[in-house]
């Protein structure tokens, strides 16, 4: 006999992955029972205003939109928080929460990634500190309080959104990557220079090629000593060196994980009716850790799950750096290119366009637009999805 349990679909996990495949599969599905589950609070916010609150004016507890509570009566749903996960039973279709068992018809793996760290020498090297959870950020916000510099490792889209965010909120910063220019992963190093030039302008001190070697606690604040010897003074030390996708769940339950939890372009795991998206997915072979792709992937993922087994299509998805001292789009290239460079104006500080397109049939393949150049984004993307380019 079929019981409600056989057809209940539970999603662990409340970040925007979750939520948006729960809010999805509602407007589609008005009686199926759907849980939610998650080790934090269940409250929604939308991550990427973690790394622009300062200049928004914003507290931790003011960036929820809406809480468990209200997403309970939204959604029509169970929301179980503060629980994790602890084993899920492939073959029995249930989740271990608690040590007591869970059945469901269908389970989505919406779980996110834990911020990577450096091993680091000295005696305060467990105080650094990094932000991948309103948790995360309440602690961050109550170490800034009397705090006049802080020191950020990595110079990728979350550390230079937050070098930006505390130099407008009038700290102190010394941003610090072991590349040779910022956001070095997604720019080329034309761009990059161009991008470092607005960061110094808006005061934020840039130490690259250089790695951070040890963190001490010094007579106020920290010490960070740096790869060749030097040592910077900052009251609170911040690192946003990278993502890594949480797969120890699946592993430990037998569920096919690589850099990210293994799922075709249907969001299915090699687990029968289990699915997996977000941060802690690798989809087709690729970990997409922003919000267009999770969205995309969200709403395929819900007509599946809805019994009308849909393919996730990626549309091109530009990644957008919030960083008002240079307000940057990029389109990374798929595949290796010839990069074109063209200053939006006669001012240098106005910023510039890189297009890169294939070295023989000179297809677009990406493009990185600075400061005022941003402007063509959405022309750039038409003239790209209709091959006008
Ligand atoms: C500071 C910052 C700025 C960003 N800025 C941008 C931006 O400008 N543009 C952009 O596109 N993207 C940005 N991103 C990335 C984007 O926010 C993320 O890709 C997205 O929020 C990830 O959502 P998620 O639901 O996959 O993961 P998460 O939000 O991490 O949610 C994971 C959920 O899983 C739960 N969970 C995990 N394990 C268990 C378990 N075993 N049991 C129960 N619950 C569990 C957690 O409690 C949590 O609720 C930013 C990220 C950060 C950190």
């Amino acid at each position: 006999m079929n019981t409600d349990n056989d057809k209940r679909v539970i999603i662990v996990g409340t970040g925007i992955a979750g939520y948006t495949v729960a809010r999805e599969l509602r407007k589609l599905e008005k009686q199926v029972p759907i849980v939610l589950i998650s080790e934090d609070a269940g409250d929604f916010y939308s991550k990427p205003t973690l790394s622009n609150a300062l200049a928004m004016n914003k507290t931790p507890q003011n960036l929820i939109t809406f809480d468990a509570g209200a997403m309970r009566t939204q959604l029509n749903a169970g929301i179980i928080a503060h629980r994790k996960v602890e084993r899920i039973a492939v073959d029995a279709h249930e989740v271990i929460v608690n040590g007591a068992p869970l059945r469901y018809g269908k389970l989505v793996l919406a779980l996110g990634a834990d911020a990577r760290r450096v091993p680091l020498a000295g005696d305060a090297a467990a105080d650094v500190l990094s932000v991948n959870s309103l948790d995360d950020y309440a602690r961050f916000r109550a170490r800034l309080d009397g705090a006049k510099s802080v020191a950020l490792l990595g110079a990728g889209l979350i550390g230079c959104e937050f070098a930006n965010d505390l130099a407008l909120g009038g700290y102190d910063v010394t941003l610090i990557d072991p590349a040779a220019t910022p956001l070095s992963r997604l720019l080329p190093e034309l761009a990059g220079d161009a991008y470092a030039r607005a960061l110094d302008r808006q005061g934020i001190r840039l130490r690259l090629g250089q790695s951070v070697a040890s963190v001490d606690r010094g007579a106020s604040g920290y010490a960070v000593t740096l790869g060749n010897g030097d040592v910077i003074a900052a009251d609170v030390v911040l690192s946003a060196i990278g993502l890594a996708p949480r797969v120890a769940l699946a592993a430990q339950s037998g569920i096919d994980v690589d850099i990210g939890i293994r799922t075709d372009a249907w969001c299915r795991t090699s687990a029968a009716d289990i699915y997996a998206l977000g941060d802690c997915a690798a989809i087709e072979g690729k970990v997409q850790p922003y919000v267009l792709p999770i969205m995309h992937a969200a709403r395929a993922l819900a007509r599946t799950l809805s019994g009308e087994p849909t393919r996730v299509e990626f549309p091109f998805m530009p990644i957008t750096v919030k960083s008002p001292a240079s307000p940057t789009v990029i389109l990374p290239p798929g595949e290796a290119g010839e990069w074109r460079f063209a200053p939006a104006s006669a001012d240098p500080r106005d910023g510039l366009s890189a297009l890169c397109e294939h070295a023989v049939d000179k297809r677009a393949l990406g493009f990185a637009l600075l400061g005022t150049a941003t402007q063509g984004n959405a022309e750039l993307i038409k003239a790209m999805t209709t091959g006008a380019f």
